[in-house]
């Protein structure tokens, strides 16, 4: 059996998760931010200075990684309106709706995927 490509519901189904994951990651990332403000505001000790300093590197560290998902999101809402999702980037072959439920942000199917990740692999090796 060949891997299909989404139906019209399979593809539904993956931008509702897409939007969701969205939402939830830029609200969470406004929370984040006002927390930031506050503790900035309310914090006059040294010793708590240095204790919100590295709190913030690691709110910033994670506000990175969240900007990096974000701009996964949005790129395969995009692939979604030009109708190009769903489909590897590499190969052109369909990705599995059950790849896709698992990481609907996923650009390639998992053959190319995994050659990616040993390539990558004995780059580092190397
Ligand atoms: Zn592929």
């Amino acid at each position: 059996m060949h891997d299909e490509y989404l139906t019209e519901e399979q593809l539904k189904t993956l931008k509702g998760m897409l939007e969701e994951q969205l939402e939830s990651l830029l609200s969470q990332s406004r929370e984040e931010l006002n927390e930031l403000v506050e503790t900035r505001e309310v914090d006059a000790d040294p010793l708590d200075l240095a204790v919100s300093e590295s709190n913030r590197d690691f709110t910033l560290r994670l506000a990175d990684r969240e900007r990096r998902l974000v701009a996964k999101i949005r790129y395969s809402l995009e692939r979604i309106q030009s109708n190009e999702y769903g489909a590897c980037e590499a190969c052109g072959e369909p990705i599995t709706y059950g790849r896709l439920m698992a990481r609907p942000v996923a650009t390639q199917c998992i053959d190319c995927k995994t050659e990616a990740e040993q390539v990558e692999r004995r780059k580092r090796v190397f």
